[in-house]
C-alpha cells in the first residue's frame, strides 16, 4: 500500500448508533472517558507483559510500562499514550470499528435514540473507547503493534466512518489524541484533569505521568513522579484500602458502573497460595445470559496479568468480578495449559466455597439486601443446582422463592417448611413462563382455597434443577400440575364444618357417567378424565400424569427442539364437580340426554383447558364450529 493512501472504512451500524449517542449526550459524568482510556492503556501494557514472557524480543526496548497523559490547552488536545501491545492495521479496524462484547451490543439494542432516556444507560454500562467521543470532536489513534515496524493512524470525527493511513511511530504502543470539543473546556483545566486522573487511577498497576504543555508554572520534578501509587490494590493490606478505592478498582477492573454489593478480599495460604479480590455486583451485568457463560475473573501470577479466561469460577457464579493472583503458577503458563489445570480447579473450589460462605452470612445479616441479590442473580445460581449436584442442599438453602402466599417478599425453603401444616407431606410448586401466567393457573385454586403455600417458579432453569433435586430436608417437591393433588386430607380454609368438602365428594360421585362419556369422546387426546379437587372457580384444567414429565418442562423442551407441534404426551383432563356448567352436564349425562351434544361439550371442555394452559388448539376451526353450534342452541327458542 502506498504511504499516502487513505483508507476509508464505515463503522458497523451499531457503533454508529453508539457514537451518535455519545456525541449528543448530555451525560453529566463525561469524565469517565478518561477512566475507560486509562483502563485500556493499562490492559495493553498487561497484554504485552504477558506476551514478552515467552518472546522477550517483543519488549526489546527494555522500557518499563507506563502511561503518559499530556494536556495542551492551546491546541485543545489531550493525549493518552501507552507503551503496551499496540494494534495492527486489522486490529484497529476490528477493535475500533465494531462492537466486540455482546454486553455492549445488547446495550446498543436498548438505546431509544432519545438522548435523555439513554443517559441513564451510559451510567450503567461501560462503553469503552467510544466514550472518547463524549468530549472529543475528533479522535486520532496512532498505534504500532509490538513486534511490527509498521504504524497506523486511525482518525474519526465519530460520524459514519473512520480513516486509516500508514504512519510513523518510534516505539510500539498506542497514542490516543482527543481534540476537545468547543464546549468542553472543563477538561482543559490542568487542575480538573489532575483531579479526574487521581480519582480513577490510583489502583492502576502501571505508573501514570501527567504532562502539562506550555505550563510556565510546571514543576519539572513533579512531572517525573507518577500521579498514582501504581501498586496492585489487591496486594495492599485491607485496612489501608478505602471503600472508595475498592469501588474504583471494581469499576475499572470489572468494567462495571454500579457499586459492588459485596467485596471479598483475602489471602489464601497453605498448600497453594493466592490473593483474591472479588466483587459481587449490585446490578446484573449486560452479558449475564450470554450463551458463552464466560466468567471475567482476571488471573494474575505474581502481579503479572495472564488471562481473563481461566475459568476460575463455575459458570453459575459468572457475575462475580475481580482478580486472583497466584503465587505458585509458573509465569509462562499458557492459556491452553490452564485448561483442566489441577491448580485452577483447586482455586475454583476454594473461591466457590468462600463466595457461598459470604452469601450465607449476607442472607442472615441483611435479608432484604440478599433478596435483591437473589432477584439479580438467583436464576444464575440455580444453574448450579443442576450442574453442581453435590452442592444441592447448600444452594437450595440459599435459594429464595416467590410463593402463592408471598409474592413481594421472597421466601426460603426453611421458611416454607416452618409454616407448613403437619398434615402436608410435600413442598408444592408450579412452574411456568411468567409469574403473571402462573398466578392465573386454575390448578392453583384448590391450594389457595386451602391456604397451602405453593412455590411460583418462572425461571426456565427451575424445571431443570427439579429433575435432579427431588427433595429438600426429606420433603419431596411436588408439581401441582402433575399427578394427583392429594388435597382430600387438607380442609378448605373457608369451611371449617366440612360441608363443602362433603358436597364436593357427592358431586364427584354423580359425575361417573359424564366422565365415561368424555373419555369415550376424546379417545387418545387425553390419557384420563377425572373429577378434580384442585379447582374452585374454573371448570376444567389439564395435568400431567404422575409418572410423566411436568407440562412446563415439556413445553420448554419442545421449544428448545424447535418443535412447533403440540406437546406429545396426552394429558389428564380434570373436571370441577362443583362448577355449575360441569354439574349441568353431569346431570344431563346421568339422565341419558343428548349424547351428541355431550360429546361436542367434551371437546369444548378439553379445548378450554388447553386455552387456560396457553397452549395452541389441535383444530381451531373445529373449536369455533362447536362453540357456534352450542351458543346458537343455547339462545334459540326451544
Ligand atoms: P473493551 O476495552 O471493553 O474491550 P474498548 O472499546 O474500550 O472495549 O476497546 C476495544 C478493544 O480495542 C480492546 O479490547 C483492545 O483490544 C483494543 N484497544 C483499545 N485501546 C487500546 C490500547 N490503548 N492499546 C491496545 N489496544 C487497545
Amino acid at each position: 500500500m502506498s504511504e499516502s493512501a487513505n483508507e476509508k472504512h464505515a463503522f458497523q451500524a451499531e457503533v454508529s448508533r453508539l457514537l451518535h449517542m455519545m456525541i449528543n449526550s448530555v451525560y453529566s459524568e463525561r469524565e469517565i472517558f478518561l477512566r475507560e482510556l486509562i483502563s485500556n492503556a493499562s490492559d495493553a501494557c498487561d497484554k504485552l507483559r504477558y506476551l514478552a514472557i515467552t518472546d522477550p524480543s517483543l519488549q526489546s526496548g527494555g522500557d518499563s510500562f507506563r502511561i503518559d497523559i499530556t494536556l495542551d490547552k492551546q491546541a485543545r488536545l489531550i493525549t493518552i499514550a501507552d507503551n503496551g501491545v499496540g494494534m495492527s492495521h486489522d486490529e484497529l479496524i476490528e477493535n475500533l470499528g465494531t462492537i466486540a462484547h455482546s454486553g455492549t451490543g445488547k446495550f446498543v439494542d436498548q438505546l431509544t435514540g432519545d438522548a435523555s432516556a439513554d443517559i441513564d444507560l451510559i451510567g450503567q454500562f461501560g462503553v469503552g473507547f467510544y466514550s472518547a467521543f463524549m468530549v472529543a470532536e475528533h479522535v486520532d489513534v496512532l498505534s504500532r503493534r509490538a513486534g511490527s515496524a509498521e504504524a497506523w493512524l486511525w482518525q474519526s470525527g465519530g460520524t459514519g466512518e473512520f480513516e486509516l493511513s500508514q504512519a510513523e511511530k518510534t516505539a510500539p504502543g498506542t497514542e490516543i489524541r482527543l481534540h476537545i470539543r468547543e464546549d468542553d473546556d472543563e477538561f482543559l483545566d490542568a487542575m480538573r484533569l489532575r483531579q479526574v486522573i487521581n480519582a480513577y487511577s490510583d489502583h492502576v498497576a502501571h505508573p501514570i505521568y501527567l504532562h502539562i504543555a506550555d505550563d510556565t508554572d510546571a514543576d519539572a520534578e513533579a512531572e517525573q513522579k507518577p500521579v498514582n501509587a501504581g501498586s496492585a490494590l489487591w496486594t495492599r493490606p485491607k485496612n489501608e484500602i478505602t471503600d472508595e478505592q475498592y469501588k474504583e478498582f471494581y469499576h475499572t477492573v470489572g468494567h462495571m458502573f454500579d457499586d459492588p454489593w459485596a467485596t471479598i478480599h483475602y489471602r489464601a495460604e497453605g498448600k497453594i497460595e493466592f490473593t483474591v479480590l472479588l466483587f459481587i455486583p449490585s446490578m446484573p451485568p449486560m452479558d449475564l445470559f450470554d450463551p458463552a457463560r464466560q466468567n471475567r475473573l482476571r488471573l494474575y501470577v505474581r502481579r503479572v496479568f495472564i488471562t481473563e479466561e481461566a475459568q476460575l469460577l463455575p459458570p453459575w457464579l459468572r457475575f462475580v468480578r475481580g482478580v486472583v493472583d497466584s503465587a505458585d503458577m509458573p509465569l509462562n503458563i499458557s492459556r491452553e495449559m490452564l485448561q483442566n489445570n489441577p491448580m485452577v480447579a483447586r482455586i475454583r473450589k476454594a473461591l466457590t466455597n468462600r463466595i457461598l460462605t459470604e452469601l450465607k452470612k449476607k442472607a442472615e445479616k441483611d435479608p432484604e439486601g440478599f433478596a435483591q441479590f437473589w432477584r439479580n442473580f438467583g436464576a444464575v445460581i440455580k444453574e448450579g443446582l443442576y450442574e453442581d449436584t453435590e452442592r444441592g442442599e447448600e444452594l437450595l438453602k440459599l435459594s429464595r422463592f416467590a410463593t402463592s402466599k408471598s409474592e413481594d417478599t421472597l421466601r426460603s425453603l426453611d421458611d416454607y417448611l416452618a409454616d407448613m401444616p403437619d398434615t402436608q407431606t410435600a413442598i408444592y410448586y408450579i412452574a411456568g413462563e411468567s409469574q403473571a401466567a402462573i398466578k392465573r393457573s386454575p390448578q392453583l385454586e384448590g391450594f389457595v382455597a386451602r391456604d397451602i403455600e405453593v412455590l411460583l417458579l418462572s425461571d426456565p432453569v427451575d424445571d431443570f434443577w427439579l429433575t435432579t433435586h427431588r427433595t429438600y430436608e426429606g420433603k419431596p417437591f411436588k408439581s401441582i400440575t402433575q399427578g394427583d393433588a392429594d388435597l382430600q386430607e387438607l380442609p378448605k380454609k373457608s369451611d371449617s364444618d366440612d360441608t363443602e368438602n362433603a358436597q364436593d365428594a357427592a358431586a364427584e360421585g354423580d359425575m361417573a357417567v359424564l366422565i365415561a362419556l368424555c373419555k369415550q369422546a376424546l379417545g387418545d387426546a387425553v390419557s384420563d378424565v377425572r373429577g378434580s379437587n384442585r379447582l374452585t372457580e374454573s371448570a376444567v384444567c389439564l395435568v400431567a400424569s404422575e409418572s410423566g414429565i411436568d407440562m412446563n418442562l415439556e413445553r420448554i423442551l419442545a421449544r428448545q427442539n424447535q418443535d412447533a407441534g403440540l406437546p406429545k404426551t396426552a394429558r389428564i383432563l380434570e373436571l370441577n364437580p362443583s362448577h355449575p356448567m360441569i354439574g349441568a352436564l353431569a346431570e344431563k349425562a346421568r339422565t341419558g340426554g343428548a349424547v351428541d351434544q355431550l360429546e361436542e361439550a367434551a371437546h369444548l371442555l378439553l379445548d378450554q383447558a388447553r386455552i387456560l394452559e396457553g397452549e395452541p388448539l389441535d383444530d381451531p376451526a373445529a373449536f369455533a364450529k362447536r362453540m357456534a353450534a352450542m351458543v346458537t342452541r343455547a339462545i334459540s327458542p326451544a
